[in-house]
């Protein structure tokens, strides 16, 4: 694996972190603090062409690989999680499954509004009762007069209920086969009669990112809407969790990545007994682990993202970037704050807000728990 960027990455990655630091990090707190959905940075970040990184050129995306992706994700989260978490929820969750499993007349039909980042798209895979057991799936869908009439619910759904959302891509029961369950992947366009949107759920972090629980009463979806086979959809959705992992790695390595800068700093212009407070050895040795694990931490992201973009299996990796880089970013969240005392505490101070930001990321797309049982079975166990 060759570590050098490239020219094409190290621009997209400059012209994203410049974004970042002049348009994002002004407003972060403030939409933070206010809950607000920050349609004004989607369009923006749509017209750098952001908004369908991975997606072909020919659907209306950049037509870049997997790593420029992961590049993308850090950039954003190392200033501000909730609009990662937009871009990243869009691109790998909803609008992946269109690409990867969609008919060309799908393709052509969700795609260009997709990847051009005019519309935004969710995938709702959990349920109250279906989480870390995400093939334990209750909500149902029956072939009707030629329509899937949808019954059931979904739980915490990223970008469901935005002013442009366009669909959300729900995994419903089908029928039965071989005495299990038939799951089977649907498209459902936003206002569809019977899909009915909670309020935005109240978060510890991520809180100007669109949260929602979705309810289906008989909601009726066009039969031509079943994504990819009648009964592939539990094979899909654990393709589309192993690439997602690759992005909330991306997102924990950016985010530690912030944190880390944050203290850094901090810790070079604050001074305690007549000194800066990074000339304390505690202090450096702090500094000194959070910037060795963020690199390995990194290289373990960057390397799931090239064995992907080489059509190599990347399952374990991506499962392993996310458990290490998860794990590390809580670390490196609270470490950063402990470097800033009391002053981390307060809202105004950015690393509290990187502090609440953190969890999630050790929950979303499978639990630390769920990752190792994940690389344990690709060990054969
Ligand atoms: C902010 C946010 C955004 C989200 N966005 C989306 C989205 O866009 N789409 C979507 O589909 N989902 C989304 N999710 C859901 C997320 O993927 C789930 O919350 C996650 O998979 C865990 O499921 P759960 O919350 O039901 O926890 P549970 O599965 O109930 O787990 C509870 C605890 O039990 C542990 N546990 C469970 N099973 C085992 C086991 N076999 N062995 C050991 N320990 C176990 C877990 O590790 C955890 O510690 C989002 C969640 C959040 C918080």
């Amino acid at each position: 694996m060759n570590l050098d960027l490239g020219e094409e990455r190290e621009l997209l990655r400059r012209t994203v972190r410049e974004f970042a630091e002049q348009q994002i990090a002004p407003v972060a707190e403030e939409l933070d603090r206010e809950h607000r959905f920050p349609y004004e940075l989607v369009e923006s970040l749509a017209g750098l062409g952001v908004m369908g990184v991975p997606i072909p050129e020919e659907y209306g995306g950049a037509g870049l690989d997997t790593l420029s992706y992961a590049l993308v994700v850090e950039e954003l989260a190392r200033i501000d999680s909730s609009i990662a978490i937009t871009v990243a929820a869009h691109t790998s969750l909803g609008t992946m499954p269109i690409l990867l499993y969609g008919s060309e007349e799908q393709r052509r039909t969700w795609l260009p509004d997709l990847a051009s980042g005019r519309r935004l798209a969710a995938f709702g895979l959990t349920e109250p009762g279906a989480g870390s057991d995400a093939g334990a799936t209750r909500t149902r869908a029956e072939l009707r007069d030629g329509s899937w009439i949808v019954n059931g619910s979904k739980q915490f759904i990223t970008n469901a209920g935005t002013d442009i959302t366009a669909c959300v891509t729900i995994t419903s029961v089908t029928g039965e086969r071989d005495g299990k369950p038939e799951i089977s992947n649907l498209i459902v366009p936003s206002g569809t009669p019977g899909l009915e949107l909670s309020a935005p759920l109240s978060k510890l972090g991520w809180c100007a990112s669109d949260t929602r629980e979705l309810a289906f009463r008989d909601c009726a979806v066009p039969e031509h809407n079943l994504l990819g086979e009648r009964g592939a959809g539990f094979r899909q959705f654990l393709d589309i969790l192993d690439g997602g992992r690759i992005s909330v790695a991306a997102l924990a390595v950016g985010l530690s990545q912030g944190a880390y800068e944050q203290a850094l700093s901090y810790a070079r212009t604050r001074e305690q007994f007549g000194r800066p407070i990074a000339g304390f050895q505690a202090i450096q040795f702090k500094l000194a682990d959070m910037a060795t694990e963020i690199e390995a931490a990194r290289a373990l992201t960057w390397r799931a993202a090239w064995l992907k973009d080489e059509g190599r299996p990347f399952a374990r990796e991506a499962a392993m970037a996310k458990l290490f880089s998860g794990e590390l970013s809580n670390r490196v969240v609270n470490d950063a704050l402990e470097i800033h005392g009391g002053y981390g505490y307060m809202n105004e101070t950015p690393i509290s807000r990187f502090y609440r930001d953190q969890k999630v990321l050790e929950i979303g797309e499978g639990t630390n728990e769920i990752q190792r049982l994940v690389i344990a079975r690709q060990l054969g166990l």
